[in-house]
């Protein structure tokens, strides 16, 4: 493990693990690649054992000092660490892009979410509730102590977003967190490793890169106290496993398979060219992406035709160039995934109503597809193809309709589209998933909790009650008189 020191900030061409204030490098590196290219990106560390030792060793000395250091302290370190993070959004949108794929506008709205959200979540207060007794001999407090250790794993998607969602919740709670980017796109987060090392005491802010090694070796490692997933339900499934070993607190913010109910008095030409757009921003791989169209029939096919041609305008590349709207597919695996879901038109005899298969080697694109009315059993309809293809489908009866939108083992968005809002809010009311929207679809606030419902997760994050999960609860019986 050769330490580099902290050289100054702003370099984006070198990347190191954060271990105890220190930025480092391993013997064994990597690379991602960038998905509009095929071309290779810079090398990154390929963490060891020792290395996930060093860094929980040096977490567990920073929580014996950062959980003591005032709540309003904790909150200003990570205010300027927000206002880094904007200042460098430049750079940090530049590298997402290339790392990532998506469009440079995406890029930079996802940087100024992890600044929001680094704000935002750590605003709040966990103060203590104190009852006094009635004859005032006794008080009860209910405390909110922090865990210790936290670490954060996150997906390739969102990697800025995701980890300021993490960081800042179990910073300002006074719990260190070692965070572990996807090995598809460690860059950006390595760089806000290095970056909070300007506003944190060493081990309280470690970001460790790594192969498929690192995440099993974080979750089974008895140090740290507390995991924050993002991912599949399928690797969340083995996180959960892993960390029951030791009785890590967990929470995870897995996979969705979002429906959106189009109702018969929508505005088509308003409407239908939204929900498009929603199903297709980040090239589908959004976990709250709409992945189930379900319009009245009254309406089908004035609505399928605007969404189709509002899809023809959206513009396939990459996402450095101007006017993108939908960058490549972030990596080779994700791309064989997806592309399975386009095999099927043909094997299933399935009609596309826009887009198919249309590879532009070397980078990983895909046209939006949009598949008219597949079977609602079939793969397209029931599976999270986690990228630019999305089944569209008629309903009569709202009862039969809500039935069909619950009929999946994911619960983690849905939304609902009318103008009469009585009608719309009864629906939304009786949809399993834990975001639904009326008008409207992955719009998020860091306000108010997310999670999912189901294999869509367990328990959330973000809020001042997401913070609570960063948190042990202490009672304290206070007697005046011994
Ligand atoms: P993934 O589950 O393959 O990987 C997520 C992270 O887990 C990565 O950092 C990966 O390296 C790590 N990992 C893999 N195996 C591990 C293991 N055994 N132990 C510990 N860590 C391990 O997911 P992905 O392909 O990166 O992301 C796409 C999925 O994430 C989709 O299903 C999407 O819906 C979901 N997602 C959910 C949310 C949410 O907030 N609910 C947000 C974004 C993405």
């Amino acid at each position: 493990m050769g330490s580099v020191g902290l050289p100054q900030f702003s370099v984006f061409g070198e990347y190191y693990n954060t271990i105890d204030g220190k930025l480092s490098s391993t013997q064994q590196t990597r690379h991602g690649i960038n998905p509009a290219t095929g071309k290779p990106n810079p090398e990154v560390p390929v963490s060891t054992p020792q290395d996930v030792d060093a860094a929980v060793d040096a977490a567990k000395r920073a929580f014996k000092t950062w959980s003591k250091v005032p709540w309003a302290e904790r909150q200003e370190a990570l205010n300027k660490f927000a206002d880094a993070i904007e200042k460098h959004g430049d750079d940090f949108a530049k590298m997402l892009t290339q790392e990532q794929g998506k469009p440079l506008m995406f890029a930079k709205a996802e940087v100024a979410a992890g600044v929001q959200w680094t704000k935002t979540l750590s605003s709040f207060n966990l103060e203590e509730e104190v009852t006094t007794s009635d004859d005032g001999t006794k008080e009860i407090h209910v405390r909110y102590t922090p865990l210790g250790v936290s670490v954060g794993i996150v997906p390739w998607n969102y990697p800025i977003h995701l980890a300021c969602g993490k960081i800042a919740p179990s910073l300002v709670t006074g719990n260190p967190i070692i965070i572990k980017p996807s090995p598809f796109t460690p860059y950006c987060d390595l760089k806000l490793g290095e970056l909070a090392q300007q506003f944190f005491p060493p081990g309280v802010v470690q970001v460790l890169s790594g192969d498929d090694n690192l995440g099993p070796w974080l979750t089974a490692h008895p140090g740290p106290d507390k995991i924050s997933f993002t991912g599949s339900s399928f690797t969340g499934k083995k996180v959960m496993e892993s960390a029951s070993k030791t009785l890590k607190r967990v929470t995870l913010e897995l996979g969705g398979k979002d429906p959106t109910i189009v109702c018969p008095d929508v505005n088509i030409a308003e409407v239908a060219p939204k929900i498009a757009t929603l199903a297709f921003m980040n090239s589908g791989q959004i976990c709250l992406a709409i992945k189930r169209i379900y319009v009245h029939e009254d309406i089908y096919d004035p609505f399928l035709k605007a969404m189709v041609e509002h899809t023809k305008t959206l513009k396939v590349g990459d996402g450095s160039e101007e006017g993108t709207f939908l960058g490549p597919v972030q990596n080779s695996m994700q791309f064989e995934k997806v592309k399975t879901f386009y095999a099927q038109i043909e094997k299933d005899g399935q009609k596309v109503a826009v887009g198919g298969v249309n590879e532009e080697k070397p980078g990983y694109f895909l046209t939006p597809t949009l598949v008219d009315r597949p079977a609602e059993d079939s793969k397209l309809a029931t599976e999270e193809p986690f990228g630019p293809i999305v089944p569209v489908m008629t309903w009569k009866d709202e009862a039969e309709v809500i039935e069909r939108a619950n009929n999946t083992k994911m619960g983690l968005g849905a939304s609902v589209w009318a103008t009469d809002l009585q009608r719309a809010n009864n629906i939304a009311r009786q949809l399993d998933a834990g975001s639904v929207w009326v008008n409207a679809h992955l719009e998020l606030d860091p306000r108010f909790p997310f999670g999912g419902h189901k294999e869509s997760g367990m328990g959330f994050e973000w809020s001042l009650a997401g913070l609570k999960a960063y948190c042990n609860v202490q009672t304290l019986y206070l007697k005046k008189t011994a």
